[in-house]
């Protein structure tokens, strides 16, 4: 019978100890996490904050999934692994827990700007249950909030404050939103919605102070000098991997805590996956980071096999985001940008840093407003594409990208300026089926 441990109840977590219950029906599997809500969707919080949905469906695992894990919960926080021994050490300084495989999967967490004030009551981000309750509770209360900050997690927060009834400024320091994932008309499309819902946006604005009274936030202040009065600073600019654990314990990190194919680090019987995981994107051959709910899955999943003994190699797919920009539903898969963000410390929630892989293609796109796609066209595949609002190409774009498709019969009609590329990638994608239902009759 084999001990297997799992460090945090996250997704990724949840997903390894599925995979193992999946080959080893006898043996013991403990989750050990520190979240006092256990496995709830993240990515949810956001609709939380604007009221459309309510807490209890954050908690989409049910009474009878759990029963099938057949594993064991135990809260506490582990503050170091001796690899030698095999044994955990909770941070109680009491307790230890043998494990004969581990897996790390304990996610990351939300930066703060280094600025004077930024520890003032009223300071919030959106990482945790708690946080989210947080807002909603302040909300009631504050008129005014600023928004610092980029990426998915920091529009969430702009739309929830406005949902919340609070009036937004929000700051970016260059002169565009999300610049290294998005295209300029892109972006103006995100920014032009936010102001319709009233939100400011401040372009080259970067915070230099939170000021307070009476340990509250009562306004910020600008690099420029300019004193913004609010209630609340709400913000975003990025997170990082949990790796203090495995710093400690002698597991290698960079970004993230390094992996190679199978998930396993440095250390014999200790594996990684999700938020905390840099894993070895095996056709490229670089250590990755995503802070994505699906990779988070896979990882766990294929961390869970390699854990009971089934060799599963981590095949990383073109990661995919569909989400919502300013109220517009956007899918963002395989690479499409470039550069940098000065609003994002390394990378944000709901991000990979494949996207930002300068891909070798050529940029084709239509539409101008609302409903738009663009593709990054390589010689022979689609190797990225953003289509924002009508999402009806959504899930042929992210096969297409995903399985590597030839395009090569239609390249050339994609590439004429002013193609129709929706009606072009919509015949392909009917034309690619039908040949399929041919192929298997
Ligand atoms: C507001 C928000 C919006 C998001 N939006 C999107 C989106 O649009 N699309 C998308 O794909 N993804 C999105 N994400 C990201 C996605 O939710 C994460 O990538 C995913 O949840 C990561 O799962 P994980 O299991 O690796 O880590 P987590 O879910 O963070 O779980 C890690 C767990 O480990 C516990 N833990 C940490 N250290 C210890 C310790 N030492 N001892 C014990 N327990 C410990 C933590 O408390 C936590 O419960 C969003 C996340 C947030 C917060």
């Amino acid at each position: 019978m084999t001990q297997y441990v799992i460090l945090g109840s996250g997704v990724a977590g949840i997903s390894a100890a599925e995979a193992i219950r999946s080959q080893d029906k006898q043996s013991s599997i403990t989750l050990i996490g520190d979240d006092p809500y256990g496995f709830y969707s993240r990515p949810g919080l956001a609709y939380y904050l604007t009221g459309e949905i309510p807490k209890d469906q954050l908690f989409n695992y049910t009474p009878q999934s759990y029963k099938a894990l057949n594993a064991k919960f135990i809260r506490g926080r582990v503050s170091r692994i001796l690899p030698t021994e095999h044994l955990l050490e909770f941070d109680d300084g009491k307790d230890q827990h043998r494990y004969d495989r581990l897996l790390v999967a304990t996610g990351s967490y939300a930066l703060k700007p280094a600025v004077p004030g930024i520890d003032l009551d009223g300071v919030v981000k959106l990482d945790h249950m708690d946080d989210a309750s947080r807002i909603i509770s302040l909300s009631k209360k504050a008129k005014k909030a600023v928004v610092v900050g980029g990426g998915i997690t920091a529009l969430e927060l702009a739309e929830g404050l406005v949902a919340n009834r609070v009036k937004v400024h929000y700051l970016l320091r260059g002169d565009r939103y999300w610049g290294n994932v998005l295209d300029e008309t892109e972006s103006r499309i995100v920014e032009h919605r936010l102001q319709e819902d009233a939100i400011v946006i401040q372009y080259q604005a970067d915070l230099a102070e939170v000021i307070g009274k009476a340990g509250r936030v009562s306004a910020v202040r600008l690099i420029s000098g300019k004193i913004i009065p609010c209630d609340m600073v709400a913000v975003a600019i990025g997170i990082k991997p949990r790796l203090e654990l495995a710093t400690v314990s002698g597991i290698a990190t960079e970004r993230g805590i390094l992996t190679d194919e199978y998930l396993q680090t440095n250390l014999e019987s200790v594996y990684a996956a999700g938020d905390v995981a840099q894993a070895i994107d095996s056709s490229s051959g670089k250590y990755v980071l995503d802070t994505l709910w699906n990779p988070a899955r896979e990882q766990g999943w294929a961390a869970g096999l390699n854990m009971a003994g089934v060799r599963t190699p981590y095949k990383k797919s073109p990661p995919f985001n569909v989400t919502r920009l300013a109220g517009l539903t956007t899918t963002i898969i395989g690479q499409v940008g470039g550069g940098s963000d000065s609003d994002i410390t390394g990378i944000a929630r709901g991000d990979s840093e494949t996207w930002r892989d300068i891909p070798d293609a050529i940029v084709a796109q239509t539409g101008f407003e609302v409903n738009r796609l663009r593709l990054m066209v390589g010689e022979k595949h689609i190797v990225g594409a953003v289509v924002m609002g009508d999402q009806t190409l959504s899930r042929p774009v992210q096969h297409i990208v995903a399985k590597r498709l030839d395009i090569s019969s239609i390249r050339q009609s994609l590439l004429i300026p002013g193609a129709d590329l929706s009606a072009i990638i919509a015949k392909y994608w009917t034309d690619f089926n039908k040949q399929a239902i041919r192929t298997q009759s």
